[in-house]
């Protein structure tokens, strides 16, 4: 009999000057969850969170469980899940840390020099020094007690490529970023293909028929992880946000259109964020930005 529990981490400030964001409004960092698929004595953790402290706090509540912790599972590349890695393989030395062969490169990626630069541009000082990278996961499932867990690639989420976890003895699925739970999707690397491929993504877990779906950014008061209304929610605000850029003229419009139909969700910069990439300038670099 497995067991799933999901450890919330709120949102955070962001330190860095956001150019073209409202100064006198914080910016925050979306809520992510991370979670544990536990047996009677063994236990994998999906994604890792990002800053030392919240490391510290999820490791305390892993502990507080009293299990073995096999695995980290790391769902996609973008190191807002994984950036907390090194502080929870120090407390579980015998775990190891992995994703998918298709993710490694772009999680190494986000170590290199320019990505970090950028993360520690948003939580300075709040990093675990000696970032990792999981290494490829060797065959296609996870074992938890004997029970099977089963990584999913799914392709477009937030980034490309994203996997999700789903555990067939729960009817559940630890979705990472492809679908999100009472809080603005970070569509700031995406394009109209790119949102009708995280659609596919959508229908991809969809036809695993999960009943619960765990959300990598997760509002910390949200009612549930009820599959059909994370999925329906998540695959209307992709619709939506994509018609709000067909329609559109500029970020603001994209932004007022999202908060008249989405605005009860959480983290306004993200909404932000995804809008003003719609309309790049083409003067501004790269930032590798990612949620
Ligand atoms: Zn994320």
């Amino acid at each position: 009999m497995l067991s799933i529990d999901v450890f919330t981490s709120d949102y955070k400030p962001i330190a860095a000057p956001l150019p073209g964001w409202d100064a006198g409004q914080r910016a925050t960092w979306p809520a992510s969850t991370a979670t544990l698929v536990h047996g009677r004595r063994e236990a994998v953790l999906v994604d890792a969170l990002i800053t030392e402290r919240e490391a510290r706090d999820l490791t305390e509540w892993i502990r507080a469980k009293d299990k073995v912790l096999t695995t980290v599972y790391v769902t996609h590349g973008h190191a807002d899940h994984f950036l907390g890695l090194p502080v929870v393989l120090e407390a579980f030395p015998d775990a190891v840390a992995v994703a998918l062969p298709e993710v490694v490169p772009y999680a190494e990626e986000q170590l290199s020099g320019p990505y970090l630069a950028y993360w520690e541009s948003l939580f300075p000082g709040l990093l675990p020094a000696r970032p990792v990278v999981p290494r490829p996961l060797d065959g296609e499932v996870i074992g938890v007690d004997g029970h099977e867990v089963w990584p999913v690639l799914v392709g477009q989420s937030d980034t490309d490529p994203s996997s999700v976890v789903h555990v067939p003895d729960l009817d559940a699925v630890v979705g990472g970023d492809v679908a999100y739970n009472g809080i603005h999707m970070w569509l700031a690397q995406t394009d109209h293909a790119a949102r009708a491929r995280w659609l596919e993504a959508l229908d991809t877990v969809e036809a695993l028929r999960p009943a619960t779906v765990v959300a990598g950014h997760r509002h910390p008061a949200a009612p549930d992880d009820n599959a059909a209304s994370v999925l329906a929610a998540s695959r209307r605000y992709l619709i939506d946000f994509d018609e709000a850029v067909e329609a559109g003229t500029d970020a603001t419009s994209v932004m007022r259109t999202m908060t008249a139909k989405h605005g009860d969700r959480g983290n306004p910069y993200t909404l932000f964020a995804s809008a003003t990439a719609q309309y790049p300038d083409p003067a501004a670099a790269d930032t590798g930005a990612s949620g």
